[in-house]
């Protein structure tokens, strides 16, 4: 096996085995042996107690997540570069295979791609890439990346979209958000036929939560009449809503991002049903509950709230949040209301939001038809064993019957 002498093992423990084992990609830190020698961001070889090879890791110095896996086997130096150009190859092959109606969507999401630490989006004619670990941040790691990238995407213009925070958490210099190629950092894309506006680096970003696209085009196949679209952003949902819909209002709470949502508003003229929208910025917990005591009443309401549980322990305070939200805009919803209502908090599992939305229905006095259950868009896949790329929940149900 070429050169694999020089790549550094890393002993896990049984823990670490048996979750690389049920198919998670990651060993926490307090699951490995100590590793002094192991350069940041380098190709290891991962080995249980007994010393059987589990397969080939990016090793991060500092993260928590100190070993992502790659694969289950053992790779030399010289086969990491092409292995991840295959799996970059693979995943722009799957999306161009499987997403239609838009000129945007997630072209490379992680571990749910095997390219633990890699995020690339791509708005019109702009990607937008994250690093999230040392490895990626490496130059030639970097450097395959770019090349892949304008290679599937020639034209476009590409972005590398910092988080401070995780280069902090990473140990790695910090980097400022720029263009490495092309000249474009703004661009307008289009989602389900409605335009928005992307700006990558202005002083008012912008962007979108792709996952959602493929929710807000099953959120407007039932949509109808008077709705209410709660932590609207830059009005996601609104907008597809304001093409069915006699009414629309969005709310937020951050008055930039309406802003943004009224931009693109203005982006869309001739498409919508319901003149203008109603742009309200306001705590959404605090306008439900004056609403519903007033007694209003809407057809449809969408719930997308940020996410509630940052960890395990946070999940039942998260859950009473959700059922807060969503009972009161059951109580507000007329006969044959449509209710669209997201989780992103992958704490909060698929079961658990349905019981929460049972529960309010029930506390509503409300019997609600489950008319769809679903997940992020398709360019956002699910890894089986990797709950952490499962994080999207987004019910769309209907109310068929009250007291
Ligand atoms: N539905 C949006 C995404 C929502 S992201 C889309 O599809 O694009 C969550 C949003 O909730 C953010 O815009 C944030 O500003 C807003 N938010 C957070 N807390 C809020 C609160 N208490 N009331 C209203 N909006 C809130």
């Amino acid at each position: 096996m070429p050169a694999q002498d020089s790549i550094p093992l890393v002993a896990v423990s049984n823990r670490g085995a048996s979750r690389l084992k049920s198919g998670h990609l990651w060993v926490y830190r307090s699951d490995i042996a100590k590793t002094d020698s192991i350069a940041p961001g380098a190709l290891v070889h991962v080995h249980d107690v007994r010393g059987r090879r589990l397969g080939s890791a990016l090793y991060s110095s500092s993260s928590q997540i100190a070993i992502r896996l790659l694969t289950s086997k053992v790779l030399g130096e010289n086969e990491l570069l092409p292995l991840l150009r295959q799996r970059i190859d693979d995943a722009v092959a799957f999306r161009h295979k499987n997403v239609h109606g838009t000129d945007s969507y997630r072209a490379i999401f992680s571990e749910a791609d095997l390219l633990p630490g890699l995020i690339v989006d791509k708005y019109n004619d702009v990607l937008a890439m994250q690093v999230l670990t040392q490895a990626f941040d490496r130059e030639d790691l970097r450097q395959t990346v770019v090349t892949a990238l304008t290679e599937h995407f020639p034209g476009s213009s590409l972005l590398d979209r910092i988080d401070p925070h995780i280069r902090e958490l990473e140990q790695l210099p910090p980097r400022e958000s720029q263009l490495v190629l092309g000249e474009k950092s703004a661009t307008v894309f289009t989602l389900n036929h409605v335009r928005f506006h992307f700006d990558g680096l202005g002083g008012q970003k912008t962007g979108a939560f792709l996952d959602q696209r493929e929710n807000y085009a099953a959120a407007a196949r039932y949509a109808h009449g008077e709705a209410l679209d709660c932590f609207t952003y830059q009005g996601g949902f609104a907008l597809h809503l304001a093409r069915v819909c006699s009414k629309v209002t969005g709310v937020d709470s951050s008055r930039p991002a309406l802003e943004v949502a009224e931009q693109n508003e203005h982006l869309n003229p001739d498409a919508h049903t319901c003149g203008e929208i109603e742009w309200i910025e306001a705590n959404a917990f605090d306008l439900l509950k004056d609403y519903s005591a007033a007694r209003r009443h809407y057809d449809t309401i969408v719930l997308d709230p940020p996410g509630f549980a940052k960890s395990k322990r946070a999940v039942d305070t998260a859950l009473r949040g959700y059922k807060e939200l969503n009972l009161r805009a059951l109580k507000m919803l007329r006969l044959g209301g449509v209710l669209a209502t997201c989780s992103c908090s992958f704490h909060v599992g698929e079961g658990e939001f349905l019981e929460m939305l049972a529960a309010s229905a029930a506390d509503a006095d409300r019997r609600l038809r489950i008319l769809e259950k679903r997940g992020a868009s398709i360019d956002h896949p699910a890894l089986s064993g990797g709950p952490e790329t499962a994080y999207l929940k987004c019910v769309v149900a209907q109310v068929i019957d009250y007291k």
